[in-house]
């Protein structure tokens, strides 16, 4: 074997180790493994990385706010492993080994703040609040999220026409209609809506939207 050739086997490690590795190399690879100290020594240190990769891969989805998404593990994973092979074509196999080791010690980084920050957020109390829907096919639900600078409503709501325009307003205690903003219909799909107004929670007695012409479509009372 040339000393390339063992360069190219060492890139191997970081795809093989993220388990990227197209199966005719990974043979000729584990071959190489049974009678090579040195790249078994490089496995050896590599296979922590790979493991916390696949743990973040295979947790459970939480619900916690700005999670990566599920697969993300899977997909830096693929690209990880692609840039290794493209890297290799291309002939820097030492670059590429050391890069490949790399990107994935970033992502586990990455992942393990990203999960930490998850974790830590204090879960943003809600308050549930009934919801009338005025129009056929609107179904809405909402909670209240009671800033410190206003209510917040956060709307979860189908069934508004698809481009039209809807306005939301707070209603005052003192009967007042508060601007809260404004949204797009998405007709069946789903929105989850945020709507803030400058009304402070003791001081909101509901909401309502409306559609373009002014028609009440959805009312709220707290
Ligand atoms: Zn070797």
């Amino acid at each position: 074997m040339t000393e390339r050739e063992h360069e190219q086997l060492r890139v191997d490690l970081g795809a093989y180790v993220l388990g990227q590795l197209p199966a005719a190399e990974t043979e000729r690879l584990e071959e190489h493994l049974d009678d090579c100290a040195s790249c078994t020594a490089e496995l050896a240190e590599l296979t922590p990385v790979a493991g916390a990769l696949a743990a973040l891969r295979g947790s459970p989805d939480r619900t916690a706010p700005d999670e990566p998404p599920a697969d993300l593990g899977d997909r830096v994973a693929g690209a990880v492993g692609h840039a290794a092979r493209d890297e290799r074509r291309r002939g820097w196999a030492r670059a590429a080994g050391v890069a490949t080791v790399a990107a994935a010690v970033a992502v586990v980084a990455a992942l393990g703040v990203q999960r930490l920050v998850a974790e830590d957020a204090p879960a943003v109390p809600t308050e549930a609040v009934g919801v009338v829907d005025r129009a056929p096919g609107v179904d809405a639900t909402a909670a209240l999220v009671a800033h410190t600078w206003g209510v917040e409503v956060k709307l979860h709501a189908s069934g508004f026409a698809p481009g039209d325009r809807y306005r939301v307003a707070v209603l005052g205690t003192d009967g007042e209609r508060y601007p809260a903003g404004e949204f797009v219909g998405t007709g069946a799909r789903e929105m989850d809506c945020n709507l803030n107004s400058s009304v402070l929670r003791d001081r909101a007695a509901g909401f309502e939207v409306r559609d373009d012409t002014g028609r009440v479509v959805v009312t709220s009372t707290f």
